[in-house]
């Protein structure tokens, strides 16, 4: 089978089309025809290489969906030919947060295409645990584009930052796949939604995705504007992911008893901040990484009754793998980069 794999670290050309053999399920997975795989911004993160991550040569690839062609032994709630995509958590299963159903908690969570073997290839085999039954009213390009950017953004809103009607919510990148996610789960639950952009034609489309304010975040001052937009009050909530560049700002932003939750570090991971203001406004600053597979069924449901809709940029052919990294890092994009297979 054909897969995209990575044998050393490095930018775009590092990324090679390999034909290795199709794996087999073992007792309790199932192997699946992979139709449709996006990239994420962790895919150029685990290309260019971070630390702790599964030795080379490895299969990039988070989010997948495609169809069952094979289970193992003891699989019971999946069949063979049945649409699906995959939860792209790895948990271990036995620990306190994983018998809470919160596996995204757990000390030893991987994920595909960063620890293990990832969805870029033709055939995967996962626990069936992994396995959710996609609804026939969605594509498979939709399914492959939602679940690892609006499972983070919906951990991050709903259990993190307790999102409710009314809320003032800051989301940052709104045309990034978290930050597109991040502004309908918000809206969803009846927030105000501000969001920051960095062009008109990009302004348009959050407001299409339902933001009430958008911020051009090159020309203008992202606290000064929160301000204005919230009677001076700051944010409730503001989902954050860009890191080092905006850190600044999106304290200023930041009201009374305000929740900054942040999932990402896109232009470098080192802040400083003043902490008197930190605990005199009595603010929070919460990490959040992916979410669980309740959180995805839940989203799965939404998605299925069109209240949210996976937000797809652009569909590369899997050949074109180098031109999609390409497109991703330059920000083109406002949506999700899908693969076709
Ligand atoms: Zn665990």
């Amino acid at each position: 089978m054909k897969a995209i794999r990575i044998h050393k670290h490095g930018k775009e050309d590092v990324l090679q089309i390999d034909d290795i053999p199709e794996p087999e399920p073992q007792a309790g997975e199932v192997k699946i025809k992979i139709k449709a795989s996006s990239l994420n911004h962790m895919d150029l993160w685990v290309r260019d290489g971070i630390p702790g991550i599964a030795p080379l040569p490895l299969i990039l690839g988070c989010d997948g969906s495609g169809v069952v062609v094979a289970c193992g032994e003891s699989v019971r709630h999946v069949a063979i030919d049945e649409r699906v995509f995959i939860h792209p958590v790895l948990s271990c299963g036995e620990c306190a947060a994983c018998k809470q159903g919160l596996e995204n908690h757990c000390r030893y969570m991987q994920l595909f295409g960063e620890h293990v073997n990832g969805t870029h290839c033709e055939y995967i085999c996962v626990p069936e645990k992994n396995v959710i039954k996609l609804d026939e009213s969605i594509s498979f390009e939709d399914a492959a584009a939602f679940p690892l950017v609006f499972l983070t953004a919906w951990h991050m809103l709903v259990y993190n930052g307790k999102v409710k009607k009314g809320s003032r919510v800051l989301v940052m990148g709104g045309s990034s796949g978290v930050g597109s996610a991040a502004i309908q789960i918000a809206k969803h639950h009846g927030a105000f939604v501000m969001t920051t952009v960095g062009s008109d034609e990009k302004k348009q489309l959050a407001v299409e995705l339902g933001a009430d304010a958008v911020i051009d975040h090159y020309n203008e001052s992202i606290s000064k504007r929160v301000k204005e937009l919230t009677e001076k009050q700051g944010a409730d909530i503001i989902v954050e992911h860009v890191g080092e560049k905006v850190w600044a700002e999106c304290l200023k932003a930041l009201g009374m008893s305000g929740r900054l939750i942040t999932c990402g570090a896109t232009t470098g991971p080192m802040i400083s901040m003043d902490l008197r203001h930190l605990f005199i406004k009595q603010q929070q600053l919460i990490g959040s990484t992916m979410g669980n597979l309740n959180e995805l069924r839940e989203l799965h449901a939404l998605m299925a009754s069109k209240a949210l809709k996976p937000l797809v940029g652009k569909v590369f052919p899997y050949g074109a793998v180098r031109e999609a990294h390409q497109y991703l890092a330059d920000s083109k994009h406002f949506g999700k980069v899908v693969l076709c297979w």
